[in-house]
């Protein structure tokens, strides 16, 4: 049986490039009889409120998004990513870092084309000593191994990266005591049964470092695909800080199956662009049909 998600983070409204994501994972998995289930990633309490969720899951609904089984929150299973922390920590995989993000950024390259830094390793082997005599609190990371991981994406290809060199060690725990989204995301999805992850392109290279933490857990990793972003017209990619493609705005001048119709027809998934609901595109969808590369839609 398929098990699909939405994990939206709480952390505004849904944009339409959420929208795009979150249809593409309920037709991969309905189109195949199979399940979907909703987690709200509201692990930063700074960054994510209730009143979001709330409105996620109702646009979720008006674009006849459902899912199966209750609502999982990621802020109420700190309990489990800490069962998950200690099963590492006993492999002698997780030590503290005590570099400061400027830190971090100075000693490190930044990876091609990415926002994100890959790890020095200045923390990695610091004797007792020198850690008795640091004042900052830790975040905690996780080594990775001189070895390449790969991720047979169904949509994007495979991808492999020599973790290491390409993403290094990275943080499971913050300094704040919050669990980071790598390893929150990895023991949910285990816990949830979870066979199939869809979304946006940009987290593909989050894939291989997930799949190297299933393996420590000892789980399955899910199959993956990776869809295309949404771009505004001038490139940009869509951002919920700028209310980008609102959809209460959009949905004042066009219909959910307008709008749904827009989406597959910028996928590839429809000849033409006409009204559709998602319980029809279901029933036409196939990944063979999906292109690869991002969308510039307007609507
Ligand atoms: N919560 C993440 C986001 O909204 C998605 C994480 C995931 O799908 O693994 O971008």
């Amino acid at each position: 049986m398929t098990v699909g998600r939405f994990a939206p983070s709480p952390s505004g409204k849904m944009h339409l490039g959420n929208l795009f994501s979150f249809l593409m994972a309920w037709c991969s998995a309905r189109s195949v009889g199979g399940e979907l289930v909703l987690r709200m990633e509201d692990l930063d309490p700074q960054r994510t409120n209730d009143e979001y969720a709330a409105l996620i899951r109702r646009d979720l609904l008006r674009f006849g998004l459902d899912w199966d089984r209750e609502v999982s929150c990621q802020s109420k299973r700190s309990a489990a990513y800490g069962e998950a922390f200690a099963r590492l920590e006993e492999m002698g995989l997780i030590y503290p870092c005590y570099c400061s993000r400027s830190q971090v950024h100075a000693a490190s390259a930044p990876h091609l084309g990415q926002s994100e830094f890959v790890y020095a390793g200045t923390c990695r082997s610091l004797t007792p000593a020198q850690r008795a005599a640091q004042t900052r609190l830790p975040a905690w990371r996780l080594r990775v191994p001189n070895q390449e991981w790969t991720v047979h994406d169904g949509l994007q290809g495979d991808y492999t990266e020599l973790l290491s060199r390409d993403c290094g060690d990275f943080v499971v725990r913050r300094a704040d005591g919050v669990y980071a989204y790598q390893l929150a995301v990895v023991v949910d999805d285990a816990d949830n049964g979870v066979t199939q992850v869809v979304r946006g392109r940009d987290l593909l290279a989050s894939a291989p470092r997930q799949k190297y933490l299933f393996s420590l857990l000892g789980k399955a990793a899910p199959e993956y695909f990776h869809v295309p972003l949404l771009l505004a017209p001038d490139g940009r990619r869509l951002s919920k800080r700028d209310g980008d493609l609102d959809l209460d705005t959009l949905l004042g001048r066009l219909t959910p199956e307008q709008i749904i119709g827009a989406l597959a027809h910028a996928a590839g998934l429809i000849d033409k662009r006409e009204a559709i609901s998602a319980k029809e595109l279901a029933s036409v969808f196939h990944w063979r049909r999906v292109r690869k590369s991002d969308i510039c839609l307007t609507l």
